[in-house]
């Protein structure tokens, strides 16, 4: 039997890359890739805007730089921390990746895919499903979002 890991949150570092992204103008989404030994492999926030790539959410981009980090197409036991709901499109990278556990913050009524809406993983075409824990840190996460959109008015 394994001895059970302490649990460390990651969320703090998510959302630095989300007040980071609020700062380049992007929509404050922030992700971490931690490794099955508890390691930051890879951290992003949003660059849709900066790339002009509708695909460069912050999900995709640490999913992409922890799989270059590492030399390998897959995130096998590796967990991601987001500060948003996924959308359905990170939803399928992250199913691809093979990550173990998805940790996120605030639900997303608009355009999330994990507890609502498609419910990606809940698909019988979706080879792996994470273990997803919701609510970690939300109300920062929510906060950081409703503030960037009322500036935007
Ligand atoms: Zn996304």
């Amino acid at each position: 039997m394994k001895t059970p890991m302490t649990f460390k949150t990651h969320m703090d570092q998510a959302l630095t890359e989300a007040r980071a992204a609020a700062l380049r103008g992007e929509v404050p989404v922030g992700a971490v890739v931690v490794s099955p030994l508890g390691e930051v492999i890879a951290a992003a926030g949003n660059r849709t805007r900066e790339l002009k790539d509708p695909t460069a959410h912050a999900e995709v981009l640490a999913i992409r730089a922890a799989c270059a980090e590492l030399g390998q197409e897959r995130l096998t036991g590796c967990d991601l921390y987001v500060t948003l709901e996924p959308c359905p499109m990170c939803a399928a990278a992250i199913s691809n990746a093979r990550i173990q556990r998805l940790y996120y913050g605030a639900a997303d009524p608009k355009s999330g895919g994990v507890a609502q809406g498609p419910r990606v993983f809940s698909h019988a075409q979706c080879h792996h499903k994470p273990e997803v824990y919701d609510g970690l840190a939300e109300a920062e996460a929510q906060a950081l979002l409703l503030d960037f959109f009322a500036a935007k008015r």
